[in-house]
């Protein structure tokens, strides 16, 4: 039995904080960890800005809305869905992702949670585990699933690694440099390719 595990962000709908940025025009949100390492400083920063422009949940989940999944998302969702069992592993919040995931027609999702007071604020967050997408792919092989796994981005890389196969699908230079070990693809049809060679199972477009 086989499990395809794909990251969310970048690979199947945009950057969920800066397609947010851009729409509110709320440049502040457009830190990434890039520019702040510490993870739990830019997040607690951007829970402060939020409250800043008195954004809710509500609110944010209505801009969030209005955006797409990348063009051909929910189609290669489909394709894969008739071949493998998959599971999207990522570092965004069920709360977030919520709009985006109902237009890929809600695959399984593995990620963390927003917390919200009485009136709707958010006003912390909680990861769901240490290197989430790893011990996720460490727990589908203890099931004795064999497992395949597309991500884009250093926050990917141990998933790629722990999984039978690993592919990357829209990274950057950088990282398809500093992985030549993973193949590197740049579209939904070359994507379908690379999961049917990474199968044990004989497979078809
Ligand atoms: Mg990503």
């Amino acid at each position: 039995m086989e499990i395809a595990c794909l990251d969310l962000e970048g690979v199947l709908v945009p950057e969920i904080w800066i397609a947010f940025a851009e729409k509110t025009g709320i440049a502040e949100l457009r830190a990434t960890t890039r520019d702040i390492p510490d993870y739990d400083v830019l997040m607690k920063q951007r829970l402060r800005i939020l409250d800043e422009h008195g954004l809710k949940l509500g609110d944010i989940q209505e801009v969030i809305g209005t955006l797409k999944p990348l063009e051909g998302a929910p189609e290669f969702v489909d394709w894969l869905r008739e071949r493998f069992q998959v599971v999207i592993l990522s570092d965004t919040f069920y709360e977030f992702s919520q709009p985006l995931m109902r237009q890929l027609g809600f695959p399984t999702l593995l990620c963390h949670r927003l917390i919200t007071d009485e009136n709707d604020r958010v006003v912390d967050y909680q990861l769901r585990q240490k290197d989430p997408k790893r011990q996720s792919v460490l727990a589908f092989k203890s099931l004795y699933y064999r497992v395949v796994a597309a991500g884009d981005s250093y926050n990917d890389t141990t998933m790629l690694s722990e999984a039978h196969a690993g592919i990357l699908f829209h990274a950057p230079d950088n990282v398809i440099a500093e992985f030549p070990q993973f193949p590197a693809v740049h579209t939904f049809e070359e994507l379908k390719k690379e999961f049917i060679k990474a199968s044990n199972r004989p497979l078809a477009l």
